[in-house]
């Protein structure tokens, strides 16, 4: 793959700068950039080898159906009633597509052996100039149709896994990543991912964390620096992409003896125990998507998977899996976790990703049709989703978890659905288990009713990744309000707090299994309010059983007493620094508290 970019178009800087970062997954990589996605990736030409062009038509293919799939449903809405003229527009939109213009593009790919991108870019162009150049206003404006039509198509592109071919050596920079990109990414083994958008607890550099992939984010305008292929640096410790490194630079990160590991923590782990160091029994449980990952986690002490997140199934919007491939994909986690169990959370996405209704966007997905909502509003999905988890729960210990409950009256609904499940399957003479159920605590609402909730329920889950998004209302996926995020806000040690006291009432079990469970920085504080089961990253459990198992109760509720105190998270987190050095400074990996990486 090369890059055509004029370097002109640049304002290149060859000697070494350093750019600041949001650390989100610990470690360094060392590498050449490759960039994805979004606007720079649309004005860059990619020279594709033989073998991938069938594949590069196929995603032009898809992106023009959806297109197509798009403006069809629009311009019918728009039919219907007063906006002729916007149903006029888009019928002219429709047109385009179904003309040659899309045949071009495609002939276009396959005699350049360019990706579809650029296709479009290149065959749009020609497009435009041509219509700018008729003299009647009304006709030269259509030149605005072929842009917006490209722009429809380079977006329903974004949507399609890319053919980019990266190397080991390879540092991706990219506006943002989902999952599942990352998932295809790291078959090529990157060093190193960047991106412009995303927090702490995005289920990105949740991911990331997972797989021992170095990344930073909040690194905005890369492609004003740099071209593709030029080497940097992502310091996934301390937060900064060093662009151009000298020699020098280079070789003083290869020199850190423990940066490329994600719980800082090298050699094998001490035969910590799960107790703390006053006799309190705490139990660690792994956030585990694939059942190959648990093994690692159960020898670090890993008893159990307290969060399966199932959406991680649908691979692409649109694609979800049929009730006998979960089946599969639930048995292979039962199987994994044995005994010790696996708590499988059904699907908590949006209406995007069930590809349904294309042309409806929400405002704000996160507050939108989603999760339980989903569930509850078309149960279609969630019954098959159910009949599969039961199907394989025979036998296997399978717990269910509800996503983004808000009040008990979803879990009263959720439950009329999975016993409706439950009788047909019995009636059908099919096997089937008797999963526990749980609800995750992640809105205020939930928080407020958590006593309701407890006692509808067998155990709770408190989603702190989501419950601090909602409590403070700042967006966990936004880095530009990272500085707002704020895990120790003395509304979520509270809301934290009210929980444990009605989970306690109901008597049913809490386990915590946002991220805050997996940070040594705030573990401590989980500990002294009252948490005694974590689930987490498996690349935090050594990092958190060392900190758990190296204090004592009475000191963790100390802790806890002295920063409740505090007005704001800042001052709380200040303190607790200032604490940590003092009297755990061995508890902690090797240069944690001195990194801004929680
Ligand atoms: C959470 O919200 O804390 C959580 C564990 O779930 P997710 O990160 O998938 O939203
Ligand atoms: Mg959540």
């Amino acid at each position: 793959m090369t890059e055509t970019k004029s370097a002109s178009d640049i304002i290149r800087a060859k000697r070494e700068q350093r750019l600041p970062a949001l650390a989100v997954s610990r470690g360094i990589g060392i590498g050449k950039i490759v960039f994805l996605h979004g606007e720079r990736r649309r004005y860059f030409r990619l020279d594709l080898d033989t073998e991938q062009i069938e594949a590069e038509l196929e995603r032009f293919k898809a992106a023009l159906k959806t297109s197509t799939l798009q403006l069809r449903a629009i311009s019918s809405d728009t039919a219907s009633d007063s906006r002729q003229s916007a149903s006029g527009i888009f019928g002219v939109h429709l047109l385009i597509l179904e003309s040659s213009f899309a045949e071009k593009i495609e002939t276009f790919i396959k005699k350049e052996h360019v990706n579809a991108e650029w296709a479009i870019k290149t065959i749009s162009d020609q497009y435009v100039e041509r219509q700018t150049r008729v003299t009647e206003t009304d006709f030269r404006d259509k030149y605005l149709d072929i842009e917006d039509v490209s722009t429809r198509l380079l977006n329903a592109l974004d949507k399609f896994q890319e053919t980019i071919h990266t190397h080991s050596d390879s540092v991706i920079a990219a506006r943002d990543l989902t999952p599942s990109a990352i998932m295809e990414l790291v078959k090529n083994k990157p060093s190193a991912l960047i991106t412009e958008q995303g927090g702490w607890t995005s289920h990105s550099s949740i991911l990331a964390r997972e797989l021992n992939l170095p990344m930073v984010s909040g690194v905005r305008n890369l492609e004003h620096y740099m071209l593709a292929g030029d080497r940097v640096v992502v310091d996934g410790i301390n937060g900064e992409v060093i662009l151009n490194p000298s020699d020098e630079t280079v070789a003083g990160f290869q020199a850190l003896p423990v940066a490329h590991s994600q719980s800082g923590i090298s050699g094998s782990s001490r035969a910590e125990s799960l107790m703390t160091m006053d006799g309190t029994r705490f139990v660690l449980r792994a956030n585990v998507d694939q059942p190959e990952t648990y093994q690692t986690a159960k020898n670090r002490g890993a008893r159990g998977i307290g969060l399966y997140r199932s959406e991680t199934l649908i691979r692409q919007p649109g694609a979800i899996p049929s009730e006998d491939q979960q089946f599969e994909a639930y048995k292979n986690i039962a199987d994994a976790s044995g005994e010790q169990g696996v708590k499988i959370r059904t699907f908590d996405v949006g209406i995007d990703r069930f590809g349904s209704a294309p042309h409806w966007i929400e405002r704000n997905p996160s507050l939108g049709l989603r999760a339980i909502r989903l569930s509850l509003a078309d149960p279609t999905h969630f019954r098959t989703q159910l009949r599969a988890i039961l199907r394989a729960a025979f036998g296997k210990k399978i717990d269910i978890i509800l996503p983004m409950i808000s009040g008990a009256d979803e879990i009263v609904r959720a439950k009329m659905i999975l016993d409706s499940e439950r009788a047909d399957l019995i009636k059908a003479g099919i096997d089937i288990g008797d999963p526990q159920l749980g609800a995750m605590i992640e809105t205020p609402s939930a928080v407020l009713t958590a006593f309701e909730i407890a006692k509808h329920v067998d155990f709770l889950c408190l989603g702190t990744n989501d419950l601090v998004q909602y409590l403070l209302a700042v967006d966990r996926d936004n880095d530009a309000v990272a500085d707002w995020y704020q895990t120790l806000h003395p509304a979520v040690i509270r809301a934290i707090s009210n929980v444990l006291v009605a989970a306690q009432n109901a008597g049913v079990p809490v386990t915590v299994c946002g991220e805050m469970a997996g940070s040594p920085f705030y573990v401590s504080v989980l500990l002294g309010i009252g948490v005694r089961d974590f689930s987490m990253n498996v690349n935090s459990i050594q990092a958190v059983r060392r900190l758990l198992s190296g204090i004592s109760l009475s000191d963790a509720v100390a802790l806890v007493v002295n920063i409740s105190k505090f007005l704001t998270a800042e001052e709380a987190e200040n303190y607790l620094r200032e604490y940590y050095f003092k009297h755990w400074a061995a508890l902690f990996p090797a240069d944690f508290l001195d990194s801004r990486f929680r």
